[in-house]
């Protein structure tokens, strides 16, 4: 049997997210620069309580942070407004406080607004939380924040995008419906980058999330983190270990997917810590590499990494 999960409401299309009313109280979860972004005046939320220090790469220690400061305050639900990072804390918050979660994205690559996930990062390392109460009540996809992003955002959205459809259409855990959503978020996304229609990654994006959120993510994702841990965006980083990934895999998206990163131009990346720690934290990332089309030996991730040593 194969089982498909997503938000009971997804409502998406320019404007979704100004027409859309918020319940009264609410507690808002965002990153810096979210009201000189216009982000809470569009979304007419600007009166309700708001935590707006989501960091990159945000940690567990933040989520709790949030959870102890309002566990006694009267709101009705947790609404996360921003890109992943903010979307995967204010999920977890939700989730903990047992309020209903709404997730606005602002940043189009990630998914996370109609996934089960939310990646934090616990002492040093990203992890990675899979619950189905963490699934937004209502997930809210409008391209009007796209307009003002700048490109360093918008081209490490749409790789992460890209990265993710792709991992997850040669999962092992996918099925007929992932591999239909994931390629049909390819094509969306392909066309978006390569001929600079930007406007479309954000449903690119949606239908990412919807495809690999049912099967996960691979090798590639599992590669990243290591070069996460060091300083380098995801989006970034998944450029170079997502192509590697899928040059292991002989992934019928490689080509495809080396087009799309020469396309964006990211400079190479590089790996400072020791070859053998890396491989053994990678080795240790189950979740993402039991779903690997191939198997991949703690050998064969050494082989992939030393090509990043300098
Ligand atoms: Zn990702």
């Amino acid at each position: 049997m194969k089982i498909i999960k997503q938000p009971n409401n997804i409502k998406f299309g320019l404007g979704a997210a100004k027409d859309f009313s918020c319940p009264e109280k609410s507690l808002v979860i965002t990153s810096k620069g979210a009201s000189s972004r216009g982000w809470l005046n569009y979304t007419n939320l600007e009166k309700q309580k708001c935590f707006h220090d989501v960091e990159p790469n945000p940690s567990l220690d933040t989520a709790k942070k949030i959870i102890s400061n309002f566990k006694d305050a009267n709101i009705e639900c947790v609404i996360g407004l921003g890109g992943g990072s903010s979307l995967d804390v204010a999920k977890f918050v939700g989730h903990k406080l047992g309020k209903k979660k709404i997730l606005i994205p602002t940043t189009f690559g990630s998914g996370s607004e109609v996934t089960r996930i939310a990646v934090l990062t616990v002492k040093g390392k990203k992890t990675s939380f899979h619950d189905d109460e963490m699934f937004a009540d209502t997930a809210i996809v409008d391209p009007h924040f796209i307009k003002n992003s700048p490109m360093e955002v918008i081209k490490n959205s749409a790789v992460d995008a890209c990265a993710q459809c792709t991992e997850g259409y040669d999962s092992k855990n996918g099925n007929e419906y992932t591999k239909f959503l994931c390629n049909a978020a390819f094509d969306i996304l392909e066309d978006a980058i390569l001929n600079e229609k930007y406007e479309n990654l954000p449903m690119g994006s949606l239908v990412t999330g919807l495809g690999f959120g049912n099967c996960s993510t691979t090798l590639g994702h599992a590669l990243s983190y290591v070069f996460s841990n060091e300083g380098y965006s995801h989006g970034h980083a998944l450029s170079f270990t997502t192509l590697a990934a899928h040059q292991f895999n002989s992934s019928k998206f490689k080509e495809r997917f080396e087009k799309i990163t020469k396309k964006l131009e990211f400079e190479r990346i590089y790996l400072k810590q020791d070859l053998m720690i890396a491989a053994k934290s990678v080795f240790s990332d189950r979740r993402h590499l039991d779903n690997n089309p191939k198997i991949v030996s703690k050998g064969d991730i050494i082989d992939i990494l030393k090509q990043f040593k300098i």
